[in-house]
């Protein structure tokens, strides 16, 4: 196929506001010019150090690279010959055309990293993200995982989906002062399942009505599988009053984590539903992979899901990240259930080619409205800007390729993109 069509489609994608479904970023920058870090502990937060672990580099080695206070050439030198095999991934290429769109420097490598990393530092100081995301990306909005609850908002163009999982599986870093923190808020002393219902509820509804927001997030696939089965009220409650009984007494010699059992996690799960019904929310569930290495990929399979889908039609599911490598799972459930929708957020660094794969299938398998084309789903600013232009490339491309087969003109090529990156993350969202 000549090249033209894809530029000129990218081209015009590029001039397309976006909405950036699933971002990690902190909600107040000077937190972040705050702490000490320089271009290589940044983007080594995660993703690229993931591939870089996978290809053998030890963590004692990776320890030493990301620590900024220690010379950066030295630590390039240790990493190098990792990055230069993990440099054509999707994590590797994204940093890549990052630097190239932010800073003009020719990728990252031996002879950039000095003035890529003077770059980096002039450019820590307050107005970066807004520059970033704004004037280099046209996001208009950035749907902010906030993982917590002790977040107070700073920037405008990001809304949040808060996490519900502490009240389902209180789980580390934010699960230990779960208690104090309902305490705090809500005026709450738990004891028993009920109280522990209320705070839930209590929790959902501040934030949710501070933030104006209507989605809430969970990432609970990393740490059980995706299948909750329905647990009686009563039985529930006598869990629960077990767990919290142990809690006190381990408490009593250590700050341990409040544990539920499986059954317990299911019921709390199915109470989030509810409420989620009730007030007509997104749900976005992580599914497929996990960032980090070694986990279980296939408690993320989005086919563990359908029971919720069945049993609450008022809920909008966002099935994140296309659950590769399940994206054919997601294509199939987004087709069958109108409460199943597909976010390519994440997808188009963990693979741009299974990323547009998958895209070529859920346009000749999905209605367009579904699907949602792009999230960053970075901890830190600059990476996005390199995984939005790849997504772009992607949904350019494919698109290209239907136009090529007949199946729609151009004009309607670049509405279904329009629809893509801005109309169907609007919607089903709710922002
Ligand atoms: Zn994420």
């Amino acid at each position: 196929m000549n090249n033209a069509l894809p530029e000129r489609l990218y081209n015009e994608i590029r001039k397309m506001p976006v909405i950036d479904t699933h971002e990690h970023l902190v909600w107040d920058e000077e937190v972040r010019c705050a702490e000490q870090s320089d271009v290589l502990s940044e983007y080594l937060l995660h993703y690229m150090r993931s591939d870089i672990l996978s290809a053998g580099m030890k963590q004692e080695d990776l320890s030493f690279v990301v620590d900024s206070g220690k010379n950066i050439t030295d630590r390039w030198k240790t990493v190098e010959p990792y990055w230069e095999l993990c440099r054509y991934t999707g994590y590797g290429r994204a940093l890549d055309i990052t630097v190239q769109g932010i800073y003009g420097i020719d990728g990252v490598s031996g002879r950039t990293i000095q003035p890529l990393n003077e770059a980096f530092l002039a450019h820590k100081k307050p107005g970066h993200f807004a520059w970033v995301l704004r004037e280099l990306c046209g996001i208009e909005t950035c749907v902010i995982d906030i993982w917590t609850f002790h977040i107070e908002n700073k920037i405008p163009m990001f809304k949040p989906a808060w996490q519900p999982q502490n009240f389902i599986m209180p789980s580390e870093p934010f699960g230990r002062d779960i208690m104090a923190h309902i305490r705090e808020k809500h005026g709450l002393e738990v004891r028993c399942l009920d109280d522990w219902m209320e705070a839930l509820e209590r929790e959902m509804t501040l934030l949710l009505r501070r933030y104006e927001a209507g989605t809430i997030k969970t990432s609970i696939a990393y740490h059980r599988p995706l299948r909750f089965e329905k647990t009686g009220y009563v039985k529930a409650k006598a869990l629960f009053e077990e767990a919290l009984c142990l809690w006190e007494r381990k408490r009593i010699k250590n700050d341990a984590l409040l544990e539920f059992p499986r059954e317990l996690q299911d019921f709390m799960m199915h109470h989030v539903m509810k409420l989620a019904a009730q007030r007509h929310l997104t749900v976005q569930f992580h599914t497929g992979l996990f960032e980090g290495t070694g986990n279980i990929i296939s408690n993320g399979n989005p086919e563990l899901l359908s029971n919720l889908f069945i049993e609450y039609p008022e809920v909008d599911f966002d099935l994140f990240h296309i659950g590769y490598p399940y994206q054919s799972v997601a294509c199939a459930l987004a087709k069958m259930f109108p409460n199943v929708f597909i976010d390519m957020c994440w997808a188009h660094i963990i693979s741009p080619s299974a990323s547009a794969g998958a895209l070529r299938d859920f346009l000749d398998a999905v209605p367009y409205n579904k699907i949602s084309a792009f999230g960053g789903d970075y901890m830190f600013v600059d990476g996005i800007y390199g995984h939005l232009e790849i997504a772009r490339r992607n949904v350019a491309s494919v698109l290209a390729e239907k136009i090529g087969q007949g199946v729609f003109s151009e004009v309607k090529a670049l509405e279904i993109a329009k629809a893509l990156f801005y109309d169907n993350p609007k919607r089903i969202l709710k922002l």
